[in-house]
């Protein structure tokens, strides 16, 4: 079969992006409160799709926060920190990272007159200033229910992001500013690649319900589940930092899908239709076809003629509507016709055989059933007879039961036959 390429979205760069969390705070180091930012930010960072491996505590202490930052840009791309922004003599994390990066701070205008306009009528004193500093190469980020301005810097392919420590000014923050800033950093930077299962003759909840264990499990790929084409669709979109490494994760899942799901499987690729996997199928067993078309009105032949290839494949097709050419055109006997109907197994399959002799074809398939919107010879709307005569083989006859308008009968009728066709 061709080989069908998978829709890549190649974003710059490559690269997935690790963040790792530094809660300072003595208080946090002493037990007296609990680290509840850090649980915050990494449920956060989870929902992002965000790697994220480490947490740290450290206390109030320059030295100490400097040492961490050092060891957690060797192990992550993205630096969270969170506390010590305040106006106390304590909160030196912007201090300590302007100093250890050489990355100078500013008052932020817009930061300080927030600030100033909180301390009218009391005395504002300078270490209050402190709290409206950013970095003057970096992100401010606002904090619209408080004081300290939070800020980010980019330095040799390091993000630093400082946040404040009470958790109402932090979750805020995060969510209002922080999240978009960091999503931007992580599109820009990996690469998405999307495979395309599908499936034919399953309903789209069966079929989620028979892959919920792997769908839950993991995280990359993700799966999204749709139908359309009278398929239902499996696409799984796998993250990381090139197709080297996507291919093999979208391959590991669809493997497992397919184990369950083999019955199913028509075929992968963006936009596939069952029509070209039928094509592709019979040219390459070298195998020809030929319709005896009643209800279908030609859709079977006019679907094949759509795929590339067809004419190595599609021998002619009859549309014999009246019984009076299903006698002529194709020879069914009329005491077929008189004892079991227009309507029937044994009408279909005389159909399917003689148009296959007709045609000299490999396959010869027929199509005879109600399409609605009436009742004919007392049969239901929806019941329908294809006949499927192979060189060599036994004539069969499948009878699926179909609901639906006119033309959802006439194409569910076509594809179960290719699907057929498709699965010998
Ligand atoms: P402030 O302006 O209030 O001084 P700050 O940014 O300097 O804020 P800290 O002084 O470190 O932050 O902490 C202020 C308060 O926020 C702490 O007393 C504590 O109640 C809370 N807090 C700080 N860090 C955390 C954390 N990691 N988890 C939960 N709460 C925290
Ligand atoms: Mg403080």
């Amino acid at each position: 079969m061709r080989k069908r390429i998978n829709k890549t979205y190649i974003l710059i760069g490559g690269k997935r992006m690790k963040v790792e969390i530094i809660a300072v705070g003595t208080e946090l180091l002493m037990g007296q409160i609990a680290n509840t930012n850090a649980q915050f930010i990494a449920r956060k960072l989870n929902e992002l799709g965000f790697d994220h491996y480490v947490q740290t505590v450290i206390g109030d202490n320059p030295e100490r926060l400097k040492k961490v930052t050092a060891q957690a840009e060797q192990r992550s791309d993205i630096i969270i920190y969170t506390g010590g922004l305040g106006p106390t003599r304590d909160d030196l994390t912007k201090q300590t990272i302007s100093a250890y990066l050489n990355q100078p701070l500013i008052h932020d205008e817009v930061g300080m007159e927030t600030i100033k306009a909180n301390f009218k009528g009391r005395i504002m004193t300078e270490n209050n200033l402190a709290m409206g500093l950013t970095f003057q190469a970096g992100h401010t980020f606002p904090n619209d229910v408080g004081q300290a301005l939070g800020t980010a810097i980019e330095d040799d392919n390091h993000t630093y992001i400082l946040l404040p420590g009470p958790p109402s000014e932090m979750k805020h923050m995060f969510n209002h500013y922080v999240a978009d800033y960091l999503l931007d950093q992580y599109q820009n930077d990996i690469v998405l690649t999307s495979k395309y299962l599908h499936y034919f003759g399953i309903g789209e909840s069966q079929l989620a319900d028979t892959i919920d264990d792997l769908i839950m499990s993991q995280e990359n790929p993700t799966v999204a589940i749709y139908f359309g084409n009278f398929m239902v669709t499996v696409r799984l979109t796998a993250a990381g930092k090139n197709e080297a490494e996507t291919k093999p994760l979208l391959e590991d899942l669809a493997t497992a899908i397919n184990a369950r799901l083999a019955d199913y499987y028509v075929g992968e690729g963006e936009n596939l239709g069952i029509n070209e996997v039928l094509v592709e199928k019979l040219i390459d067993r070298e195998q020809t076809i030929a319709f005896a078309e009643s209800f279908t009105g030609g859709l079977a032949a006019k679907k094949v003629v759509d795929a590339p290839g067809a004419s190595k494949v599609l021998q002619g097709s009859a549309v014999t509507y009246t019984e009076t050419a299903k006698a002529d055109v194709l020879n069914v006997q009329p005491q077929t016709l008189k004892t079991y109907g227009m309507v029937s197994a044994e009408t279909a399959t005389e159909m399917a055989e003689n148009v296959r002799d007709l045609y000299q074809s490999d396959f010869g398939i027929s199509f005879t059933g109600v399409a609605g919107p009436d009742d004919m010879e007392g049969k239901e709307v929806g019941t329908v007879y294809i006949g499927i005569a192979e060189a060599g083989q036994e004539t069969k006859v499948l009878t699926p039961a179909l609901r639906g308008s006119r033309q959802n009968i006439q194409y569910r009728s076509v594809y179960s036959a290719y699907f057929d066709i498709i699965k010998k």
